[in-house]
């Protein structure tokens, strides 16, 4: 039933016409998309009669979306989704004005992995606000890696990210090169579904391949950069990890953007402001000149750090410019 690439083909054969199965979408543009069932073989489906109706109205079918196929034996036969089954999380980009023109980028993630590098290039951690802002709008759990930590003292490499720590989120110190902090960080990828996102060239696809073996990350793919000479992946790519999980290839946290979040709730996109929300004089504070600001307070205190909060000032002008 399998060919060599564990492609499955059930061509001919004696296939039960009522052959169901579940799966994972991990491929697939227009029409034709890869579902991995769980004895890791690949089947080509498409949606058929109602699915293929709704498609074009509420669902769309995404890269991680769990599915029901069966196969049809009408010749030459063919595999068709009957069903998706619902999701649990999904990281979209969303339209101006609304959820109608929302693309779900990849369904059903367990988190995102924001990589930057120590050095080479230049890590920016208000480029890393960005992204996280654009996970905790998705209702995402987000780290941080800090790859090529070789190339930079200790010190160095813990204070570039220092704010993000304070502001709780798990920051991981790696090298590919020595294999510092490899371990701690295949523990928290293994076995779950992450998004992969951070600028070209810290190293993204050198540490995921180290960490697993065999996966064979095609750099250009996973890269944030929009290089036009560059063939590059279409639609997010899941990639199946040995011993289970997912990583997904997306065309980057950039493309999903900043498009569609209310700038009413970026502050509740900064997990360390949730505290002080609601604690201002005014009701409708948005935290930039009121008096009796609580955000700012805390800022002054050096709860909430500054980098983190000029980041929330730029990013709902931002979006409130967008309006
Ligand atoms: P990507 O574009 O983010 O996928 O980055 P690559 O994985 O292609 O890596 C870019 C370059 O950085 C390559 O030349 C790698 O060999 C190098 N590199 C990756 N990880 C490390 C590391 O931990 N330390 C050092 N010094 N170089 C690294
Ligand atoms: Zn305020």
């Amino acid at each position: 039933m399998h060919d060599s690439d564990g492609v499955l083909k059930v061509q001919h054969g004696p296939v039960p016409p009522d052959l169901s199965v579940d799966g994972v979408v991990v491929q697939g543009t227009g029409g034709v998309w890869d579902v991995r069932l769980e004895s890791g073989a690949v089947a080509q489906a498409s949606l058929r009669g109602r699915l293929k109706q709704d498609e074009r109205t509420a669902i769309k079918l995404a890269v991680g979306d769990r599915v029901t196929i069966q196969w049809d034996n009408r010749d030459p036969g063919a595999w068709f989704i009957t069903t998706i089954h619902e999701r649990r999380s999904k990281l979209a980009r969303r339209a101006p004005g609304g959820a109608r023109g929302e693309r779900v980028v990849v369904a059903n993630l367990d988190q995102v992995l924001v990589v930057f590098a120590a050095a080479n290039p230049e890590p920016h951690p208000r480029m890393a606000d960005r992204f996280l802002v654009i996970a905790e709008a998705n209702g995402l759990d987000a780290r941080i890696v800090v790859n090529k930590c070789d190339l930079v003292s200790a010190e160095r490499s813990r204070a570039l990210f220092a704010e993000h720590a304070a502001a709780g989120y798990p920051v991981h110190y790696t090298s590919v090169r020595t294999g510092e902090g490899l371990d701690e960080l295949r523990a928290e990828v293994g076995g779950r579904s992450s998004a992969l996102s951070g600028p070209s060239g810290v190293g993204k696809s050198s540490l995921m391949n180290t960490l697993f073996p065999g996966l064979n990350l095609r750099t250009a793919a996973i890269s944030e950069s929009v290089n036009k000479g560059r063939h590059t992946t279409v639609g997010a790519v899941l990639h199946p990890l040995p011993g289970g999980g997912f990583l997904a290839d997306t065309p980057g946290l950039r493309e999903v953007g900043l498009w569609g979040i209310d700038p009413a709730d970026v502050a509740h996109c900064f997990p360390e402001f949730r505290p002080f929300l609601g604690e201002c004089r005014f009701a409708d504070c948005i935290h930039t000149v009121e008096p009796g600001c609580a955000i700012r307070e805390a800022v002054t205190a050096g709860t909430i750090m500054q980098g983190r909060f000029d980041s929330y000032v730029k990013l709902r002008e931002e979006l409130a410019g967008q309006r």
